[in-house]
């Protein structure tokens, strides 16, 4: 049987407008507020629009005759636990084998691991530590630190670059290592960005340091070979078990390793590592 069909009255379509009105702003207002959420919850940065890279952008080469060599101090420092394997692990292992002194910074505490949400921070922040530490011992950091600062919530403040120029006057690096705030990837992590940030203002008074040498860059103007080193890079990363394991961890491989072999395709060698080197003092 055919529903009857009732006309609407001019009030109740104007009602029913409404309703519908109201219906789809909770809808749309919803799914913003949630988009944004998701957007301020994630520790990620994107650049919608890309940053130019600097023209032009000449090689260098950082001295390194004298950066690989006997007793030349070497300051790495980066966000979490696992970035200075991952991004420059073959170099470090390079340098000390080499008899460079090297010291590391890490800024956060790494309690968020793989931003989970229901990860323990505080077993994180433990079984973090110990794994940097075995890193640092397997490439050959002669001194470790880390301030302690949240995992994935960093910014450059005032006391951070006060705290790292106090790291570095302490030590007096000739080479300070850290990502390159001006041109990372177009999408990182927040924490590297504001990382290299803090360090690109602390090296202004710091004046032991004569090049600043910033990875993670989009924009290399010095490639370290490490195609010897490659396998000592592989196993620097087995070590950090809470974050790359399994299936992760050949995912991760396989990322670094095309990346390294973009970057040795820069100077003609199987493996290389990037950076973007800047020269602070003769
Ligand atoms: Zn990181």
């Amino acid at each position: 049987m055919a529903k009857e069909r009732k006309d609407l009255t001019p009030e109740e379509k104007e009602v029913k407008r409404r309703r519908n009105r109201r219906r789809r702003l909770l809808v749309y207002g919803g799914l913003i507020l949630v988009l944004w959420g998701f957007w301020l919850w994630v520790p990620w940065e994107y650049d919608f629009i890309q940053r130019r890279g600097p023209h032009p952008n000449p090689k260098v080469d950082p001295d390194s005759e004298k950066l690989f060599h006997k007793g030349t101090k070497v300051m790495v420092v980066t966000a979490h636990p696992d970035d200075s394997e991952f991004y420059i692990g073959g170099t470090l292992a390079k340098l000390h084998d080499a008899g460079a002194e090297i010291h590391q910074v890490i800024v956060t505490d790494g309690d968020k691991a793989y931003y989970g949400p229901f990860t323990n921070a505080a077993e994180n922040r433990k079984v973090r530590r110990v794994e940097a530490t075995a890193a640092a011992n397997a490439w050959g950091g002669t001194d470790l630190v880390i301030l302690g600062y949240p995992d994935g919530r960093l910014h450059s403040s005032e006391t951070l670059v006060r705290r790292l120029q106090k790291a570095i006057n302490d030590f007096k690096p000739e080479y300070v290592m850290a990502f390159d705030f001006d041109y990372p990837p177009r999408m990182s992590h927040g924490d590297h960005r504001h990382a290299g940030e803090a360090v690109a203002l602390a090296v202004e008074k710091t004046p032991s340091v004569r090049w600043l040498m910033r990875f993670s860059t989009s924009y290399p103007n010095y490639v370290s070979d490490i195609s010897e080193y490659w396998p000592r890079k592989e196993d620097l990363l087995k070590i950090h078990k809470s974050q790359f394991f399994g299936s992760r961890l050949e995912r991760v491989t396989n990322m670094v390793e095309d990346s390294a072999v973009n970057d040795g395709e820069r100077i003609g060698t199987t493996y290389g590592e990037g950076f973007r080197c800047i020269q602070l003092q003769p």
